[in-house]
Formats: C-alpha cells, sequence, structure tokens
C-alpha cells in the first residue's frame, strides 16, 4: 500500500480514484458499512424507490473541470430541484420570489413594485442600527413579514434556539428573486446520477489498484491500519472529523445533526414534490422529503400503492450523533485555529473534506477540493518514494 484514505466520501474517493490512476496501490477505509458517505443511497427493497440515507442529495456544479470528472462514472438524469414551503396552512414556492411575494401578499405586483415593496420593510426593519442578532438581521434584510414567515420559526427549529439569541453572522444574505424562476440551484449543470448513488460510488472505486476496507474504524487499534499502527510510515489523507484526530486535545468542535426518520406511507404519492419544508412551529419536523419524485423517468419500477418518506428534524450534536453542520461559533473557530497548527506538523497526513476540514461543503465542492489536492502534487510527493519503489 502507498496511500491509506479515511473516509469513502466524495473526497476520499477522488483522491483514492486520481491516486490509483497515476499507479499507487490505495487503500480506502470507512467506519461505515457502505462508500460514499453522506452522499450514499439505497433501493428500497419493498418499492424500489431509491432512498437518499442521510437526507435529500442533488448534485450541481457550475465548475466544468468537476462536471467532466464526474461524468467519467455515471450519466446524470435532468432533474431539477424545486423546494416548496408550508405557512399557515397555505404552501409557497421557494427561495422567495415573484410568486411567493404575490401570493404571500396577495397581490399581482410586477418586479419594481415588488422590489420597492420589500425594501421598505427591510428599511422600516433597520431602525435600529445595526443588526446584533439573526433575527435583526434577518429584517434588516426582507423585512418582518416575509421574515416572522418564513425564517424566524424555521430557523427555529433548525437550530433549537430563539433567532434573537442567534448571531447575525449566521446568515449573510437572505436572496429574494424578482422574478417567477423557482429552481432551487443557480448553478449551470444539475442532475441526479442516472443509475443511482451507489453505482456512482462503486464506479470511482473499481480501480483495481483500490482497496476498500469498510467497517473499518481508523481508531480502532485492533485492526492493522489504525492511526496507531500507520503514523509516519504510511501517508495518509485522513476525512473523517479533525478534532478526533488530535483525541479533541482543543476541546470538541461543534456540529448540527439531524433526527432522519424514514416511513413507507401507503399512498401512491404524499405531497406531490420531494422536499416540503414546514416553516411553523406547530410542526415539529423541518422538511419531509419524498424520494419517488427524483426519479419520474422510473416510476415503471416504483410500487403504485406505497410511497416512502422521510421527515427531517435538526439539532446540535452530542456525542455519538452524526456530525453534519459546523456550527462555528467563535470558540470552535479558535479550537479550529489550534486544529490546524497541529495538522502542519502532523507527519504524512493531508486532512481534507467536510469533517477534515470542518467546512460545509457541497458534493461538487468536496469534489473539487480534492482534485485540487491531488493536482497540487502534495499527496503524490510524499507517495512518490513507494511509487519508485
Ligand atoms: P463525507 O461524505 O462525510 O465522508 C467522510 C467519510 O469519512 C464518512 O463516510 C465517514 O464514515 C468516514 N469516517 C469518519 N471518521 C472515520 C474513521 N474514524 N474511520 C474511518 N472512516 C471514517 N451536497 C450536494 O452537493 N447536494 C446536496 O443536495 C446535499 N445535501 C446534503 C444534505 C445533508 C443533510 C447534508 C448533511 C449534506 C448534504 N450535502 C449535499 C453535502 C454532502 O453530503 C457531503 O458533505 C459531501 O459529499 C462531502 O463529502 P466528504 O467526503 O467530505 O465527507
Amino acid at each position: 500500500m502507498d496511500l491509506l484514505v479515511v473516509g469513502a466520501g466524495l473526497f476520499g474517493l477522488t483522491i483514492a480514484e486520481r491516486a490509483a490512476e497515476s499507479g499507487l496501490r490505495v487503500t480506502v477505509i470507512d467506519r461505515r458499512d457502505h462508500l460514499g458517505g453522506n452522499a450514499w443511497s439505497s433501493v428500497d427493497a419493498a418499492t424500489g424507490i431509491e432512498v437518499h440515507r442521510y437526507g435529500s442529495h442533488i448534485f450541481h456544479t457550475s465548475n466544468e473541470r468537476v462536471w467532466d470528472y464526474v461524468r467519467r462514472f455515471t450519466a446524470f438524469t435532468g432533474y431539477r430541484h424545486r423546494v416548496y414551503s408550508t405557512h399557515g396552512g397555505t404552501v409557497y414556492p421557494l427561495p422567495i420570489n415573484l410568486g411567493t411575494l404575490n401570493q404571500f401578499f396577495g397581490t399581482a405586483m410586477g418586479p419594481e413594485a415588488a422590489r420597492a415593496l420589500v425594501a421598505g420593510q427591510a428599511a422600516e426593519g433597520l431602525a435600529g442600527g445595526e443588526p446584533t442578532n439573526l433575527e435583526d438581521k434577518a429584517i434588516s434584510l426582507i423585512g418582518r413579514p416575509l421574515y416572522e414567515a418564513f425564517i424566524r420559526d424555521y430557523t427555529a427549529k433548525q437550530w433549537q434556539t430563539d433567532p434573537r439569541e442567534l448571531p447575525a453572522s449566521v446568515i449573510a444574505r437572505l436572496p429574494v428573486r424578482y422574478t417567477y424562476e423557482n429552481r432551487y440551484f443557480a448553478d449551470t449543470y444539475e442532475g441526479l446520477p442516472a443509475h443511482g448513488y451507489g453505482p456512482w460510488f462503486e464506479a470511482m472505486a473499481a480501480h483495481p489498484r483500490i482497496d476498500v476496507r469498510l467497517g473499518t474504524d481508523f481508531f480502532d487499534d485492533a485492526q492493522p491500519l489504525s492511526r496507531g499502527a500507520v503514523r509516519g510510515r504510511v501517508p495518509v489523507v485522513y476525512t473523517g472529523p479533525v478534532d478526533r484526530y488530535f483525541d479533541e486535545h482543543a476541546g470538541p468542535l461543534g456540529w448540527r445533526t439531524l433526527d432522519l426518520e424514514t416511513e413507507t406511507v401507503p399512498v401512491r404519492d404524499f405531497q406531490g414534490t420531494s422536499v416540503m419544508n414546514y416553516a411553523d412551529l406547530d410542526v415539529p419536523y423541518t422538511r419531509v422529503h419524498e424520494f419517488r419524485h427524483y426519479h419520474p423517468e422510473r416510476e415503471d419500477r416504483h410500487a403504485q400503492d406505497r410511497t416512502v418518506i422521510m421527515r427531517e428534524r435538526s439539532r446540535f450534536a452530542l456525542p455519538g450523533d452524526e456530525p453534519y453542520y459546523p456550527v462555528a461559533t467563535p470558540q470552535d473557530r479558535e479550537r479550529l485555529r489550534t486544529y490546524r497548527a497541529l495538522a502542519e506538523h502532523e507527519p504524512d497526513v493531508h486532512f481534507g473534506g467536510r469533517l477534515g476540514s470542518y467546512l460545509y461543503l457541497d458534493m461538487h465542492m468536496a469534489i473539487a477540493s480534492a482534485l485540487s489536492l491531488w493536482t497540487s502534487g502534495a499527496v503524490l510527493e510524499r507517495s512518490a518514494p513507494a511509487l519508485a519503489a
């Protein structure tokens, strides 16, 4: 083995594939029993519906290099993501657009009138000066009525915290579209892997110089590829949590986690769309995913009397929970600085991916970041003696 990759998510798989293609013998370990990290999905045998096991994943990118790269392993469907939100017993399109505004205010405004209305409500909200918390910041951007309808309770549910107690920095901007465009992503390319996420990841790992070992934890000293066994001996690309690598020496980094509850319900179509947000506090979950809608082209293979839905709730992660979104408080950022300094001195280890860098990364960002690390030559440089031998 010339290189050990810890984590079979998209960052780890991209590095492994590039390294194997360059002639290195790569071993990939993951503590889970499947490839693909959080982007993994599997087909529910009873309904034939592909279920994204860690919540909805839609591939989107404007990065030509990433788009060219991913299509070596899978074709993509023409799926275009659209999201709706239920508030006060009415369904609105998101992100907030001209359709949302006219429906919400009961108007038939054109773009300029709508822009003036939102700007006026935002200016009224700014009366108190520089915003110091999320609520004031949001009101200064879109005004109180839209904030209270679409942001306040949804944010409170996401963070289990009153938005008046969250820092203003949690939101940088709240885009409002003054057209009827309600495609969720604005990227050039978008779609779902035509044959599912699993076959995509398997194709990436199929190189004969890649050896995958699932159910293998880097910190389990009983297995031969543990941190203790390989440290300083084999170059490592590590995509697990950076704080865990250093035994939380500077304290744990904060994450939000999701509670995802999957249910098969006895109707063909539960909500008519892939994702429905619930903006109000009377519904305890933040959104409901319905997976059949990701693949209308597979309807002849889907059960016609049942459908699979997933309710999502969000909360701060406790020890043992899956980390999903970095909280990034000032204390977290201070701790991260310490870990990054320690990482600089760790022999032959590259930290990457969303857990290794403590950054939210979409799939295309994880791939782009791995491709950059690979082309920087840093991994190959450290593995080169092995390659030459
Ligand atoms: P991960 O996919 O997390 O992979 C890291 C891997 O390391 C995991 O498999 C883990 O088991 C393994 N690991 C950790 N510790 C150890 C250890 N000690 N030993 C061995 N293995 C270990 N992106 C999009 O582009 N579109 C979307 O629609 C989208 N939706 C998302 C929805 C949710 C709810 C979330 C949380 C994320 C979403 N993402 C989406 C982002 C995407 O899931 C990933 O963040 C991205 O693919 C990053 O990949 P990664 O390889 O960095 O990390």
